[in-house]
């Protein structure tokens, strides 16, 4: 009797401090990120990481600033749940959280991974398929049925964790009176987040805000929950739809670095940042990563998944701040801004890199024969430049090749 009134008082303690948290941060407008590269990320093929690596990718996660790390599938891999042993006491940062299929098994898997995290910085995100596909044909599961899994399991889930997330998988193609009840149930059993997860990436930026608007509007414990976006990208719109929903008030962006994941992947992290950053005036939120990491960043994610990041990616490839294009090299020459949204200092790149080619004209040469000191004039300049015009088709000039240049 009375260890059940005072487990009683625990839990109603309990629910205040988590209710506490979910408002203070819904009040504060912060836009919460919450990276998946070490779980949706390594999902895609040849993205392998093994346990050291994934520990160093999430301490660069650390110092960037994200708020939460899908650190692994404990009842997936026994390579996952090693990862997440190793990260904890030493990622203490962000919250650790572990997927879980709606399982109580997954659970139990997930709690003893994350064993040893405290309460706070530990947490589970459940999802469960809740679209008529995935009903029918992967779940044989009525509504109803799908209902009780999510009552059941995500209760059972706050028994445990403080933090417990629940994703309606393949929400974007779930009826929208169906989806409203599955986060309505999910939070009633005690789910602190819920996510939106658009699996296959089909939406658009206008019918993400539909979406989420509905969501805010018809779900009515929504203010006790907070509310995550998780877009793919296979119609190269996952950043796009990412900021649709911060502009519906999502709470929380769930992202991967350099957009790594399953198909066309997810949506890029150091987009978003970068996105938010720039158009304060338009979104009027803030977010807590510090982007003069992002470009470091990304070319650690590159180096350690072998996913090379492309050419012309936004913010980590290797031509963003490069040029050889004559008037824009003399525009950047004159000051950097005329031709860059933003300096290459901001994301902790290098400095801007005036590729000498075909395209170059005499300003970027004269810079670039004044900053190896080599003496010219402007007849022997003339000489050169016209050299460069003449080169095949393609070919970039290294100082090397520029010094042969100049020496004949
Ligand atoms: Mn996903």
């Amino acid at each position: 009797m009375q260890n059940q009134l005072s487990r009683r008082i625990a839990r109603r303690i309990e629910d205040q401090v988590r209710q506490t948290i979910i408002s203070a941060h819904k009040r504060s407008g912060v836009v919460l990120f919450s990276d998946t590269t070490l779980r949706d990320g390594e999902q895609m093929p040849g993205a392998t990481l093994d346990p050291h690596e994934k520990l160093r990718i999430a301490k660069a996660l650390e110092r960037a600033g994200v708020h939460s790390l899908d650190a692994g599938f404990p009842a997936s891999s026994e390579a996952d749940i090693a990862a997440i042993r190793l990260m904890i006491g030493q990622v203490t940062g962000p919250v650790l959280t572990a997927l879980c299929r709606t399982l109580r098994s997954d659970v139990d898997a997930a709690d003893h991974a994350l064993d040893g995290n405290p309460v706070h910085k530990r947490g589970v995100s459940l999802f469960c398929g809740t679209s008529p596909l995935h009903r029918e044909h992967k779940l044989n599961k009525s509504r109803v049925e799908i209902l009780e899994i999510i009552e059941s399991t995500v209760s059972y889930a706050a028994e445990r964790f403080r933090i417990v997330a629940f994703s309606p998988e393949d929400a974007s193609r779930t009826e929208p009176d169906f989806l409203c009840e599955c986060y309505r149930t999910a939070i009633d059993a005690g789910a602190t987040t819920i996510g939106f997860p658009d699996t296959v990436g089909l939406l658009t930026p206008e019918k993400t805000r539909d979406f989420i608007r509905r969501i805010q509007d018809h779900v009515p414990n929504i203010d006790r929950a907070l509310l995550a976006v998780h877009f793919h990208n296979d119609l190269g719109l996952a950043v796009a739809n990412t900021l649709a929903g911060i502009a519906e008030g999502a709470n929380v962006v769930q992202c991967t670095v350099n957009g790594i994941g399953e198909r066309a992947g997810n949506a890029s992290l150091e987009e978003v940042v970068m996105a938010l950053t720039m158009h304060q005036d338009q979104y009027r939120r803030h977010h807590r990563i510090d982007t003069t990491t992002l470009f470091p960043l990304c070319q650690l994610v590159a180096e350690l998944t072998g996913i090379a990041i492309p050419r012309m990616k936004p913010i980590g490839g290797a031509n963003v701040f490069a040029t050889e294009a004559g008037i824009h090299q003399d525009g950047l020459l004159k000051n950097p801004d005329t031709y860059l949204p933003f300096r290459p200092e901001a994301v902790g790149a290098g400095e801007i890199q005036l590729v000498l080619g075909r395209h170059s004209g005499r300003r970027a040469v004269a810079h670039r024969l004044q900053c190896l000191a080599i003496p010219f004039n402007d007849e022997r300049l003339a000489v050169i430049v016209e050299h460069l015009k003449q080169l095949p088709k393609g070919t970039v000039v290294t100082d090397d090749l520029l010094r042969t240049l100049v020496s004949h």
